[in-house]
């Protein structure tokens, strides 16, 4: 099978240029400029000369559109268990949800049972995955225990391309990893090679102010964002990269909301550390205001919080500035009825967690509809950063030969509003309820056959492949 994708512009993290992308099976078999060469940087791999005269079996027109790599999410949790119910989007209805937002990778977390080994953990969720997903997938793990046995299984997993581990500072009891236990699994990590991803709240602080504020009556939702005080971000963050220096060892905040915790990245890069960071469009777009409209404000409880809105331009800032180099979305979808109710009386018993797989591109788009960003730091931020970190560079993150045709036709210029009326997420809200977006994923291609189409979904379940991910240590000083 070979599909020819001409008259588009080529938008790659290192540049933007016309050119006709030649797809044969799989994989991206020729880049050719086409029109008036480069519009600016380089066009890495690419021939001179249009590819129009190659026989193919079939020809996608883009013209007036962009055509960029597909987006890699590298945070999300289908079918997760949490708090006495499970995220409502399996891998077969999240993934698709993905694909029509023009991502064409998410990277999950597997979870390890406390007491458990390492490793059955990470086969239940190959089994919840293997055979269901429309675009590829990859894990990360995370660990509940970290003893002798587990620290062994770490490097026999990261063998597998299950690179890196995810610890948390946050939820005692349930998942928090006390210093010892995060400093014992870094060092093991700095010797395999692989990376350690954070959760980086002060859950034992949390909680002190939480019980507090429910046992003086304090219970609606807002209160779970007043509880979770940006401060205890900033804390955990600047703990766990000082812990990453001694141990000489990646680390990768994920899921960062605040300014505090964003100086401390910009700190902690500042002296030299490997520390990378994540944020998501909800710290991007929404705010405790959200959360301040009595059990509706449910829709917006997530770990950490909304902050106030004026964190929001410092995020946008450090996205540019590369002080945060991916936007992942932490998909975690419960409905409103019947899931986010657990906690009608108590907001320590709402299930965290929000939808957004589906949005993630169009939402960061924003930044370039409005001047923030470049459209090349766009793509980097939603796809070419996630590759390089995780592994997955040289295959996924980039439109040049031999790279996986992972591909969006994106129309720059097309409005549409977001809702829940018409996302294909399995949730029955969407937090960006008739916000009106600038941009939209209007042919996605995984792997070089297209699965979303005129609105359609084309894919199949079991198309999406298990990504074996490699160390990406080089990407990581
Ligand atoms: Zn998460």
């Amino acid at each position: 099978m070979r599909t020819l994708i001409t008259n588009g512009t080529v938008v790659n993290a290192d540049g933007s240029f016309r050119a006709d992308v030649l797809i044969e099976d799989e994989l991206i078999a020729a880049v050719g400029l086409s029109g008036d060469r480069s519009e600016s940087g380089q066009a890495l791999g690419a021939l001179s000369g249009a590819l129009s005269g190659e026989a193919v079996d079939r020809t996608i027109d883009a013209a007036g559109r962009w055509v960029i790599p597909g987006g890699i999410d590298p945070h999300t949790h289908m079918d997760l268990p949490f708090g006495g119910t499970s995220s409502k989007d399996d891998f077969e209805t999240g993934t698709r949800a993905a694909a029509f937002g023009g991502t064409t990778t998410i990277l999950d977390f597997a979870v390890q049972t406390k007491g458990e080994a390492l490793r059955p953990g990470l086969e239940t969720w190959m089994a919840k995955a293997e055979g269901a997903c429309a675009i590829d997938y990859g894990f990360h793990m995370i660990m509940g225990d970290v003893n002798d046995a587990t620290l062994k299984e770490m490097d026999q997993l990261v063998e597998d391309g299950v690179t890196d581990f995810k610890l948390f500072t946050a939820y005692p009891g349930v998942f928090l990893s006390d210093d010892g236990a995060i400093f014992s699994a870094m060092r093991q990590t700095a010797e395999n090679g692989g990376l350690i991803l954070m959760h980086a709240e002060n859950g034992v602080a949390i909680d002190i102010v939480a019980n507090a504020n429910a046992a003086a009556g304090l219970t609606d939702p807002y209160y779970h964002g007043v509880s979770r005080m940006p401060v205890f971000e900033g804390e955990c963050v600047n703990r766990v990269i000082r812990f990453a220096e001694a141990a000489e060892v990646p680390v990768y905040i994920v899921h960062l909301s605040s300014r505090d915790a964003l100086e401390e990245v910009v700190r902690g890069r500042d002296r030299g550390a490997m520390a990378f960071a994540e944020t998501c469009p909800q710290y991007l777009f929404l705010s405790l205001d959200d959360m301040d409209n009595g059990f509706e404000g449910a829709k917006f409880v997530c770990s950490p919080p909304l902050r106030p809105a004026d964190h929001q331009e410092d995020l946008w800032r450090g996205l540019v500035r590369d002080d945060l180099q991916t936007v992942g979305t932490d998909h975690c979808p419960f409905d409103f009825e019947g899931q986010k109710d657990l906690g009608k009386d108590d907001f320590r018993k709402i299930p965290n967690g929000l939808p957004g797989v589906e949005e993630r591109m169009d939402l960061v788009f924003q930044g370039v509809v409005n001047g923030r960003m470049t459209r090349e730091r766009w793509v980097e931020v939603t796809s070419t950063a996630a590759a390089r970190i995780f592994g997955l560079a040289g295959r996924k993150g980039a439109i040049a030969p031999g790279y996986d045709a992972d591909i969006v036709v994106y129309d720059p210029e097309k409005k549409h509003v977001l809702s829940a009326s018409t996302h294909h997420m399995n949730v029955d809200y969407s937090c960006y309820e008739g916000m009106e977006v600038q941009g939209h994923s209007e042919i996605v291609l995984s792997r070089g056959r297209v699965i979303v189409e005129d609105g359609e979904y084309r894919g199949s379940k079991g198309h999406g492949r298990f990504l074996k991910r490699e160390v990406a240590r080089e990407y990581l000083r």
